[in-house]
């Protein structure tokens, strides 16, 4: 991604010669101003004779000695400062006399001081003296210039310089492709049929599909949402702006704005073709209206804002957008009509990692004992970027020690430091945490296999996924708007899947599950205070429904029932989790076998889709009547 807009090399109307002129001139009015006694014409011309008498009549004020000449000021007829040039005579007194005068100077004496010659050639000086002031100035003529051409443009605009900074890409640019990013495939999938979609957007107006607008990558740090956004542009075969979202604040006030108003009004006139803003965070942060918010970021989200408003949805113009941090994110960013696709870029799993490690091995000699598919199974919570630092840092140890190939041992030797290195970043699991976290989610998807109102599960997975281990996804058989009590009774029995399998399989507890715990009770709690579904307690709300007008006071008072039925409540909160968690208990000890099939086959592929999780049931065709 070298080349820039060519817009922005367009050299500037008006004659380059009219900046040369303009420059000369400026650097000789500047240069009377900063060495007037030097300048042309007033210094004068005079004896050694007269500079001594006028020294001795206390009339010189300032003496420079510089190259083998006496320049030296004294005060004329009427106050005024004259400059005068003589010839340095040898004069080993010259020092003392000066010392000695009287002279004009508010502290009565002369100030005189030695250049030493320089040995520049004159060739030199002329060039610092003139050549190189006149050719600074004319680079900030042309510069200033050219802003003001682009205010004009822009209909008087101040602040705005005419370039948002923004680097097109045409298709020959970008030599990245899809075959680069190793995995992702569900990422690559949806860019691929936006890309599709501009390909060819009549095929999709006739039967009347309309273009997102935006989408938006998230995923943490290094697993290559730039790099598969620079994949699309290789691919797009359209035009392609890219920006980082930093580049938007850094400048003046004002500026950010003008930037995101001149990038959609570039964009527009390329159309069909894709924006890339990447660390959208960096701009896209939530608005509070707190005081000391940051006005220049505000004021360009909020540009950002109105501009994907301004287009229509099939105008063929794309924003794509990356970030890893999702939740600053302004909610108005993620409203439909905006980024509302989001396109999870995670952690690779096993498979994903032994791709991206193949991808990365390329042009590295591997010896016989590197096997990348172990490498693979090691490095469970390493991000691409971690990957391809590992196989750098190990390419690096084998050249130091002049081998001819990567081996083994240069492999373990780079796991250390990349884990070292990226200790925050990655978390490269133990065995025992990967056990435990098998063990675990295999309790959420074995318990959810039993319930029959459950949603189904849909994947499993001890890829670690932003703050969480690991993860079960369930599929929602349909939309649904409102949840029946069952449904609500049998989530809180696999929330508590994970807990409970590992007390049964392990024998102890994890932190792990306490995520699981807050979900369990907070289903609960709103089941008896909110949806009226507790037996004892009847079909009442126990919410204020006013909960703003509270703040300040003290809960005692915020709560519209007396402390007994406070009381109450929490013992029917309380009684409807252990009923879930005995139900689940039942279910996980009477099912020890499918649990530790299903946590084995985690631990040796690390995630699982749908069909594999039923195979596992389905496959000795033992008949599992729901319990
Ligand atoms: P992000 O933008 O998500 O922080 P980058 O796209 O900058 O991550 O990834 C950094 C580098 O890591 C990439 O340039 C690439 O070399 C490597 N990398 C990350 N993910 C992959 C992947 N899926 N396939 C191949 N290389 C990857
Ligand atoms: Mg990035
Ligand atoms: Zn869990």
């Amino acid at each position: 991604m070298e080349r820039s807009n060519p817009q922005n090399q367009t050299a500037p109307k008006g004659s380059p010669f009219t900046g040369i002129l303009w420059g000369l001139l400026i650097v000789l009015l500047l240069n009377g101003l900063i060495f007037p006694s030097f300048s042309g014409g007033r210094i004068v011309e005079t004896d050694y004779g007269t500079f001594i008498s006028k020294v001795d009549s206390g009339l010189v004020r300032d003496v420079v000695i510089k190259n083998g000449e006496i320049y030296f000021t004294s005060s004329g007829a009427g106050d005024r400062t004259e400059a005068y040039r003589t010839g340095a005579i040898d004069d080993p007194g010259l020092v003392d006399r000066l010392l000695q005068a009287e002279s004009p100077n508010p502290d009565g004496r002369i100030a005189f001081n030695r250049v030493v010659p320089r040995e520049n050639s004159p060739l030199l000086n002329f060039f610092l003296m003139w050549v190189l002031p006149g050719l600074a100035f004319y680079l900030i003529w042309r510069q200033a210039s050219r802003g003001i051409q682009a205010r004009m443009r822009e209909g008087g605009n101040f602040m705005s310089f005419g370039s948002s900074g923004a680097k097109i890409y045409a298709d020959a640019d970008v030599k990245t492709s899809f075959a680069d990013v190793a995995g992702q495939d569900e990422a690559k999938e949806t860019l691929r049929e936006i890309v599709d979609f501009l390909h060819d957007p009549s095929r999709y107006a006739e039967i009347g599909a309309s273009l997102p607008k935006g989408a938006l990558l998230v995923g943490p740090p290094g697993t290559g949402k730039t790099l598969i956004a620079r994949a699309v542009a290789g691919e797009a075969r359209v035009p392609f702006f890219a920006i980082s979202g930093s580049e938007f604040v850094q400048m003046f006030v004002g500026m950010g704005a003008a930037k995101v108003r001149d990038l959609f009004r570039q964009a527009g006139e390329k159309a069909p073709c894709i924006i890339f803003i990447d660390e959208i965070d960096a701009i896209g942060k939530r608005r509070d209206s707190a005081v000391g918010g940051n006005d220049e970021r505000e004021q360009t989200l909020n540009q950002l804002l109105v501009e994907m408003d301004g287009f229509g949805a099939n105008e063929g113009v794309i924003i794509i957008a990356a970030t890893n941090r999702p939740d600053i994110l302004d909610p108005a960013l993620l409203r439909p009509g905006r980024f509302d696709r989001q396109v999870t870029v995670g952690y690779p799993d096993l498979k994903g990692r032994e791709a991206i490690l193949k991808v990365h091995a390329k042009g590295k000699p591997l010896g016989p004992d590197v096997d990348l598919n172990t490498i693979a199974k090691t490095t469970i919570g390493f991000t691409g970027a971690d990957l391809e630092n590992l196989l750098n840092e190990a390419a690096l140890l084998a050249a130091r020690r002049d081998k001819k190939a990567i081996t083994m041992t240069e492999i373990e030797e780079a796991m250390i430091k990349v884990v070292a290195g990226t200790e925050k970043k990655s978390h490269k699991m133990t065995d025992k945490e990967k056990r435990l976290t098998a063990y675990h989610e295999a309790g959420h998807a074995v318990s959810a296999y039993y319930l029959e109102y459950n949603d189904p599960v849909h994947q499993v997975s001890i890829v670690p996924r932003g703050q969480m281990g690991g993860y079960t996804m369930y599929l929602p058989t349909e939309d649904k708007s409102y949840h029946s009590k069952n449904e609500m009774l049998d989530n809180l029995v696999s929330l508590l899947g994970g807990r409970v399998a590992e007390a049964i399989v392990i024998g102890d507890v994890s932190t792990g599950a306490s995520n699981d715990i807050e979900r369990a009770t907070d289903i609960a709690r709103k089941m008896v205070t909110k949806y009226g579904m507790s037996d004892r307690l009847g079909s009442i709300s126990f919410e204020s429904g006013h909960d703003e007008i509270f703040i300040g006071r003290s809960m005692a008072q915020a709560k519209p029932y007396s402390e007994q039925v406070a009381a109450q409540i929490d013992e029917e909160v309380k009684s409807i989790v252990d009923a879930a968690y005995e139900r689940c208990e039942d279910i996980l000890s009477r099912d020890q076998k499918h649990l530790i099939a299903v946590a084995e086959f985690l631990l040796a592929h690390e995630t699982m889709s749908a069909e594999e999780f039923e195979a596992v049931f389905t496959d000795e065709a033992a008949g599992h009547d729901k319990i």
